[in-house]
């Protein structure tokens, strides 16, 4: 399959690079979970254009292309019936340190058998005090993913905003949050101050990669200048997949 590939891409003026590093184009090949994967081990880089190629027949909304039917890809080359996208992508910063990046989500929640009780400070301001069993902000694209499962928006990628949405949040006289999804924008920072009265060993995780930091004591999560681009054909938008993938 990768020799067709480079076959393909070669015929069109596209030659294959040793590292990706120096590609200007790099494509995962798999489903939208081996995209992520591509997008992280790049670093997240945004001077490069990614491409996701489907090698069954599924539905996915980071993989536009299929093996099965690369004739698609390569007219699309021949007749520039290409777009590209910008995809919006979360910062997140734990206890000050150096931020990483996701593309679909960010998620914190205890690894014990307690709720986990933070601080939810949007900007300076404190908004609400959590107790339950945790916290997800999406991206756009991430959206239709975990977010949709537990009841949050699709959003349409063009919003650049961040969605907010909890883990079965503890609701009574004594705990009280918002209890629906929000968004922020750009310019709306999210911070969550947690708990220290208990150890509650957050795990927290990052698209599909799972990170445990030792004393978590704050985390910012905010929308990044960087952009992750990737190939669309025209007339395959954000909402043509939403239709494919769930009506
Ligand atoms: P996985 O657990 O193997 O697969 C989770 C499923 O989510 C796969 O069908 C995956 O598609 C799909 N998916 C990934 N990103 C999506 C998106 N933006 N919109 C709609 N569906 C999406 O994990 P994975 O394939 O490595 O993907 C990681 C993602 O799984 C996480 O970022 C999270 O969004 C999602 N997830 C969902 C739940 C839930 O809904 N309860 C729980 C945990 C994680 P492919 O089949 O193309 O890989």
């Amino acid at each position: 399959m990768h020799d067709e590939l480079s076959d393909i891409f070669s015929r069109h003026g596209i030659e294959e690079v040793a590292a990706s590093d120096d590609a200007d184009i790099i494509a995962s090949i798999g489903g939208d979970g081996e995209f992520l994967q591509s997008v992280r081990k790049n670093n997240f880089r945004d001077d490069c254009v990614y491409l996701g190629i489907a090698v069954d027949d599924a539905n996915y909304f980071y993989a536009d292309f299929h093996y099965h039917d690369i004739t698609t890809l390569e007219e699309a080359i021949d007749q520039d019936n290409l777009d590209m996208r910008n995809y919006p992508l979360l910062e997140v910063s734990i206890n000050d340190n150096k931020p990483s990046y996701c593309l679909n989500e960010f998620t914190l929640r205890s690894s014990i058998v307690k709720t986990i009780k933070m601080d939810v400070y949007i900007n300076d301001f404190l908004f609400e005090q959590f107790n339950g069993d945790g916290i997800l902000v999406a991206t756009p694209t991430g959206s239709t993913g975990y977010n949709k499962s537990l009841g949050g928006s699709v959003i349409d990628p063009l919003i650049h905003a961040m969605q907010v949405t909890e883990l079965a949040s503890v609701n009574n006289n004594t705990h009280r949050t918002l209890g629906t999804s929000f968004l922020l924008n750009k310019e709306r920072p999210l911070t969550l101050l947690i708990d220290k009265n208990l150890d509650y060993y957050p795990i927290m995780s990052l698209d599909n990669e799972a990170i445990s930091v030792r004393n978590t004591e704050k985390v910012e999560v905010s929308i990044s200048d960087k952009l992750v681009k990737t190939l669309k054909l025209k007339d395959n938008t954000f909402w043509h997949k939403a239709q494919r993938n769930f009506l």
